[in-house]
């Protein structure tokens, strides 16, 4: 934990200043340091991560800045190719400290198993046998990982659900819930679902099919609250009351239209899946639990809510499920992952959940604000278009070049950049 995380100026700093600044406030060590500089993973380590390895794919690592939870300061480490993503967060952070920064709060770790129990004459009694065993059968659970149990997870609750189905009969759905503190969980579920697999079928009588963790992880919980000042959201030609309105205009619109709704969770998944992706969490998780819990009242909705307050101030809260871990997967294995969760100097699973959801509502809010005032493209063009010179081949000096013709021009395409590089490269030539 750091004494601030507003660092003035941060982004006019060079790469290697930003490095040294995180290295010193967070105390990294020379090696750590060197890890930081060289993307740390090395090919032999990756090739014991997964199959048919052929070398490691790098990603950007950037720092969001002014985050303030729960009273506590965060620097965000964030890993994402999209530009403009780590700077909304930076920015809006800066917007939510002005209100006093982020509140945060979440559930227990708590994941859930599903076990798929066929061919049952009388699923209804395989129901009742297996809830009349239900505390041996958590007993049974809590036996197979001492290592959770022993940090004060383990099995909380059993429930059996009759599904009637007309292509394989009835099956019964056995979900169990399991508190798996700071690992994401999935393995420890899933060699406890297999575990439990011969003593459901022999309650139930029936055969066991499926036995896996739910990514719908409805009961671990991230929430994030913030209130933005309305005179904090003044811009330009927008003063702060108009534009807490034109938020929550837009933000009506999420909840009317699922496509629109997509878009709006996306923006919040931008923020959410960079520091899972940093922290070495399975984003694949975080994105089927996110979306799956958006549409779990039978229509895709927005993750977050926007209101206004007695005071006319802008106030914004998320609630989504965040599996995510400081222990197992890949957290302690990838080296950078080790070191983004030593610069959010987060204790547990369910802190690091909890900034991650407050990131999500920044991110949201960023996007947000953006969209219902001066529109997206006017702070993104300039990224943007140093992505458009850089794939069109520009190195050096010509990048810049390229991205200030390509801004005033208002033409940022592709083939504008490769005119130019031409263009740029015959004048130097002649
Ligand atoms: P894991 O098995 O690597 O780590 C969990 C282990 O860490 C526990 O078994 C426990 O013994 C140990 N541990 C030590 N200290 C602990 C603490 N304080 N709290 C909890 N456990 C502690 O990993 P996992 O978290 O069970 O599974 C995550 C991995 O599973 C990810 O790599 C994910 O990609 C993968 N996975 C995901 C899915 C899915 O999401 N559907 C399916 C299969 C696998």
């Amino acid at each position: 934990m750091k004494d601030t995380s507003q660092i003035s100026g941060f982004y006019r700093l060079t790469t290697e200043e930003r490095a040294a600044t995180v290295s010193r406030l967070v105390a990294l060590s020379r090696t750590e340091q060197d890890a930081l500089e060289s993307g740390g993973l090395e090919l032999d380590r990756a090739n014991r991560m997964i199959e048919n390895v052929i070398g490691v794919y790098d990603l950007p690592l950037g720092v969001a800045t002014n985050f303030l939870v729960n009273g506590v300061d965060y620097l965000i480490p964030m890993v994402i190719e999209e530009p403009s993503v780590v700077a909304g967060a930076s920015y809006a952070a800066k917007l939510a400290r002005a209100g006093g920064g982020f509140v945060t709060q979440s559930t227990p770790s708590e994941m859930i198993a599903q076990i798929q129990v066929l061919d049952l004459v009388d699923p209804w009694s395989a129901r009742f046998a297996l809830l009349n065993e239900t505390g041996r059968l958590l007993e049974f659970a809590d036996a197979v990982d001492p290592v959770v149990v022993g940090v004060g997870g383990g099995a909380r609750d059993l429930e059996v659900h009759v599904i009637s189905d007309s292509r394989v009969g009835p099956m019964l759905e056995v979900r169990l819930v399991y508190d798996c503190r700071d690992a994401m969980g999935a393995n420890v579920l899933n060699t406890i679902a297999e575990s439990l697999a011969p003593e459901i079928e022999r309650i139930s009588g029936g055969r066991v099919n499926l036995r896996i963790v739910s990514n719908l992880a409805e009961r671990r919980l991230a929430r994030a609250r913030c209130v933005i000042p309305s005179e904090a959201l003044t811009v330009d030609a927008f003063p702060g009351e108009a534009v807490v309105e034109r938020i929550l205009e837009a933000h009506a619109f999420a909840l009317a239209t699922p496509y629109r709704a997509a878009t709006h969770n996306k923006g919040i998944m931008n923020g959410v899946d960079a520091v899972v992706v940093a922290t070495g969490n399975d984003w694949r998780a975080i994105e089927a639990g996110a979306h799956a819990y958006a549409a779990r009242q039978g229509r895709y909705s927005s993750l977050s809510q926007w209101e206004k307050n007695q005071h006319g101030h802008l106030v914004g809260t998320l609630e989504m499920p965040v599996a995510v871990g400081t222990v197992g997967g890949a957290t302690r294995v990838h080296p950078t992952a080790k070191l983004a969760l030593k610069i959010l100097g987060v204790q547990s699973a369910r802190e690091l959940a909890e900034v991650i959801a407050a990131v999500g509502l920044a991110q949201n809010l960023a996007a947000l604000r953006a969209l219902a005032t001066e529109g997206i493209q006017r702070g993104h063009m300039q990224l943007h278009a140093r992505q458009v010179a850089i794939a069109a081949g520009a190195e050096g000096d010509e990048v810049d070049l390229l991205v200030q013709r390509m801004v005033k021009e208002k033409l940022v395409r592709a083939d504008r950049a490769n005119a130019l590089l031409a263009e740029l490269r015959e004048s130097v030539a002649r």
